[in-house]
């Protein structure tokens, strides 16, 4: 057996099998397109969306537009003014009108973060008591599901007015995770995709940068952001719905007994005029005319005061590297195909931190118990993230090991960048055979239309045992 070790890559064979070309290519999975939103509200409290649902109204029901809402409480520590149930109680309450809410505006898509309501105009205490870390990466997760176009949050400033903390709050998150969920170095397990198919710990999620992020504020002096954003006519007669947008907010908002019984009650009991002049009545509206939001900032080209979706070309960035500060040396000299999973992961993070003295393997490896499977993971940058992919994985493996998947024609979903494995299974060898073993090579190589565009090399040593890869 002196064919095992190094004499060994001598009779590495290109495992290429006969007709692979004209198989018919194997479909790479997409992010769940039912979860994609083009507006991800960010509010702190169940109620906290009536803000903005004259301007949700207009783009839900005549601009076609997806939207879902997050809340960063349960609202269980506020008054309950319909009936008795608080604490906990009125929590479940409050999350069941505020869904409910949603629901008349055709908005299915809501969260609810682990805040906890906070009685403080400090946006420190809400920070410190919602939990900031955790309920960040929470956040982080929801826009790496829902993949939004467009941010709307409480402004997160100190203005005369409410100015509830948790509201700040609400706006801090916001904006922290519109910077960072697209940086796939940010809450990296999230977007980790499993080695193999039932590993339980890891999301799969797509990393993000959204477009744009806006505010909407509850201070007293509501003119001082004229010309701070876009604003948007709440009287304005919806063409689908043949109702101006205040009218079709104010509907959605009934649910929230436990925080305005008497408006509700008396709402409902007022003729159409009635409640237009309630409406109208600077003292008793809900809403001022017109709708202003406050533009936060872009990555895409557009001005403060133009339309919400100005701009913006609906999918991926071109590349994620936007959303980074260091450069991705891991596709550098033109190559699209790298090694992905961790070594992917530890380049980008040496990177990011500086860390570029750091001792690195002169090529990926690894140690596996003979008998097992090996995972070369693979990441793949697109040239154009708004069209599929079609790529070629060819891979070279020493005798009697087997190629499991991850082989022959694919095509990719249209995105930035894409995770993608081969399997190999690897020989079952004696004890004896093991201890000769020096560790062996996989090669991967990728073409695109016969174009090559890269190579990725793993050594991998055979041992009697070791922990699953
Ligand atoms: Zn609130």
């Amino acid at each position: 057996m002196r064919v095992l070790g190094k004499d060994l890559l001598l009779f590495v064979t290109m495992a290429m099998p006969v007709g692979l070309l004209a198989q018919s290519p194997q479909v790479i999975k997409a992010p769940d397109e039912r979860f994609k939103v083009d507006i991800l509200v960010v509010v702190a409290h169940p109620d906290d969306e009536g803000g903005v649902t004259p301007y949700l109204a207009r783009e839900i029901y005549d601009e076609h537009k997806r939207v879902g809402v997050v809340y960063g409480t349960r609202g269980g520590s506020g008054g309950n003014d319909y009936a008795r149930e608080h604490g906990p109680a009125l929590a479940d309450v409050r999350e069941m009108e505020a869904r409910e809410a949603c629901t008349k505006l055709g908005i299915t898509k809501v969260w609810f973060l682990d805040g906890k309501d906070t009685a403080s105009q400090n946006v420190m205490n809400s920070l410190a008591n919602w939990g900031h870390g955790t309920n960040l990466e929470k956040l982080v997760g929801i826009f790496r599901l829902t993949r939004p176009e467009v941010v709307i949050s409480w402004l997160p400033s100190v203005f005369i007015g409410e100015n509830h903390g948790d509201h700040q709050a609400a706006g801090v998150l916001a904006t922290e995770a519109f910077d960072v969920a697209g940086d796939p170095q940010e809450f990296p397990s999230q977007v980790a995709g499993a080695t193999k198919r039932l590993e339980p710990y890891l999301e799969n999620l797509t990393p993000w940068q959204a477009k744009k992020i806006y505010y909407f504020s509850d201070a007293r002096d509501d003119q001082q952001f004229t010309g701070k954003g876009p604003s948007y006519s709440i009287k304005e007669i919806s063409a689908s719905q043949k109702k101006p947008y205040w009218r079709l907010a104010l509907n959605a908002a009934t649910p929230h007994l436990t925080q305005f019984p008497q408006e509700i009650t008396q709402i409902e009991k007022l003729s159409d005029e009635q409640i237009e002049k309630m409406m109208s009545d600077p003292n008793t509206g809900w809403w001022t005319e017109p709708e202003a939001l406050i533009f936060g900032k872009a990555a895409a080209q557009s001005t403060p005061t133009e339309d919400v979706f100005a701009g913006i070309k609906p999918g991926p960035l071109p590349t994620q590297m936007q959303a980074m500060k260091y450069e991705d040396t891991i596709f550098s000299q033109g190559n699209r195909l790298g090694i992905g999973g961790p070594w992917l992961y530890y380049a980008r993070f040496r990177a990011k931190h500086g860390l570029s003295l750091l001792p690195v393997a002169r090529e990926p490896e690894i140690a596996v118990k003979a008998g097992t499977v090996v995972v070369v993971p693979l990441q793949i940058l697109h040239e154009d993230p708004a069209e599929p992919m079609n790529v070629t994985l060819s891979t070279a493996v020493p005798e009697g090991w087997k190629i499991v998947s991850g082989q022959g024609q694919f095509t990719l979903p249209a995105e930035a960048s894409t995770a993608i494995q081969v399997e190999i299974e690897t020989p079952v060898l004696s004890k004896e055979e093991l201890k000769k073993m020096q560790a062996q090579e996989i090669t991967v190589k990728g073409t695109t239309n016969s174009k090559p565009i890269g190579e990725v090399r793993l050594r991998v040593l055979l041992e009697a045992s070791a922990l699953p890869q």
